[in-house]
């Protein structure tokens, strides 16, 4: 029982978190049931501390949501849990993908088959594919970058995950930045320099995400570059990833930056609308759901840059419909709240009810004063309704405000954003219209 909500809370966790908190995740394992508690098994004191400092309360929480009540977890040292990266892997070549994944310290669920591709990420899905196919021939190192939430790490881990499938007797190494920096370190402080160089220079495949956190580690960097050069010597695949360009990454060692720039470099742009739309449809799909089209919509909408939070949103719909069996509708949703921790206008997040009038008028050419006057022949009322819905999710304004703003009472206020929602049920065109307002609004079209 309390097995159960174990396994279930730590994959979610796993699904929610970086890479190098599913790496530490999946050097736990459930040992028993103590006092109506568990007791986890974790590799050592680093992992346990990395688990309290950063994992814990969420951890809580989904155990919580699991089992209807407080969960106490004890952690026990379980050194038969340390992942075995620097075993020789040719005694490996016929263990199974279980092992190598876990080992490499790779996520299984991110794989190319549930990677979406648009016109945002294509490019570097297609060099990432190749990678994966013939690691270490054309494109060494591959280096590719993006903001926050946009499937670095998905994309990253794809590419092991692929290796690992084809070819189990490929030794692949996962680790982020911040992680790799930690046990430099303290293998510096356990006088283990060596053991480190080691390990990071024997894998056939490295996969180093985001190593913009080694960028005030001189000598981190410095170590790296050392062992870069001989992996490059072996012909060895070296993926590296960041949340910027090389040339921002302004204190890495330069000859390492001067390598990432010699080789192709790729960037991930936020998803379109479509894209998000099909992000949204492939994750409901993987949690055996489905929801209402209105809410699929409003998300990939109001939810433009971090795909991590579309996911959050969806999420958390899901547990309270499934936990309190209610079955919120978009009205009720955007009244109370449930997505506003979730929405990312970012860039439109100071948008005024004056900022969102001025947008609407010039999308649909329709004037301002047109807007707030009394007109109603279609193309004015749309313009109207459209207006004050977006006025109120984005400027996070009562409706009695947005009312005073455009000058219009309470009731029409409500009336307006009904008729939006139930539009954007039927016509595409709203959402596309919706789309365009936001772009203005951040200034990344005229
Ligand atoms: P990053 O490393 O760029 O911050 P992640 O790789 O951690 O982002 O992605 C955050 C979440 O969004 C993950 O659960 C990932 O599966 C999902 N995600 C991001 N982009 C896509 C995409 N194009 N297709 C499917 N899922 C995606
Ligand atoms: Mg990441």
């Amino acid at each position: 029982m309390l097995k159960e909500a174990w396994t279930s809370a730590v994959d979610s966790l796993k699904s929610t978190s970086d890479g190098a908190a599913v790496g530490i995740l999946n050097q736990c394992a459930y040992r028993g049931e103590m006092d109506n508690g568990i007791t986890v098994g974790v590799s050592g004191d680093f992992a346990i501390n990395y688990i309290k400092k950063n994992l814990l309360p969420r951890m809580q929480s989904l155990l919580k949501e699991r089992s209807g009540r407080d969960i106490a977890l004890t952690f026990l040292v379980d050194p038969s849990l340390v992942p075995a990266a620097d075993v020789q892997h040719d005694l490996f070549g016929t263990t199974d993908i279980e092992k190598k994944r876990h080992r490499s310290s790779l996520n299984e669920h991110y794989t190319f088959d549930n990677y979406i591709s648009g016109k945002n990420n294509d490019y570097v899905v297609a060099v990432a594919m190749r990678v994966a196919k013939s690691p270490g021939t054309q494109d060494n190192p591959f280096f590719f970058h993006g903001g926050v939430g946009l499937g670095k790490t998905h994309l990253l881990q794809a590419i092991g995950n692929y290796i690992i499938a084809n070819d189990p007797a490929k030794k692949v190494i996962y680790i982020g930045g911040g992680a790799f920096l930690t046990e430099f370190v303290d293998s510096l402080n356990s006088r283990n320099a060596n053991r480190f160089r080691k390990k990071y220079s024997t894998p056939d495949i490295l996969l180093l995400d985001d190593i913009q956190q080694l960028q005030k580690a001189v000598q981190t960097s410095k170590e790296l570059f050392e062992i870069y050069q001989t992996l490059e010597q072996h012909g060895r695949q070296m993926v590296f990833v960041s949340d910027r360009p090389p040339k921002e990454l302004e204190n890495l060692d330069e000859r390492l930056r001067n390598r990432f720039e010699k080789n192709v470099i790729g960037r991930i742009e936020p998803p379109l609308y479509e894209t998000r739309l099909a992000i949204i449809r492939t994750k409901l799909d993987e949690l055996s759901t489905d929801i209402d089209g209105s809410i699929i919509e409003y998300l990939a909408q109001n939810i433009s840059t971090d795909v991590r939070k579309i996911e959050g949103a969806l999420k958390s719909y899901i547990a309270r419909r499934d936990l309190m069996n209610v079955t919120l509708s978009l009205e009720e949703c955007i009244d109370a709240g449930v997505f506003n921790d979730y929405c990312t206008t970012s860039g439109i997040a100071a948008a005024s009810p004056k900022d969102v009038l001025r947008a609407v008028a010039k999308v649909l050419s329709v004037p301002a004063d047109v807007i707030l006057g009394k007109d109603r022949t279609r193309t004015v009322s749309y313009a109207r309704h459209l207006a004050v819905y977006l006025a109120l999710t984005l400027s996070n304004r009562s409706t009695t405000e947005i009312g005073a703003e455009f000058n219009r009472d309470h009731s029409s206020v409500v009336h307006a954003r009904h008729t939006i929602i139930a539009m954007m049920r039927e016509k595409t065109h709203v959402a596309e219209d919706i789309e365009r307002i936001k772009n203005v609004l951040s200034g990344r079209t005229a």
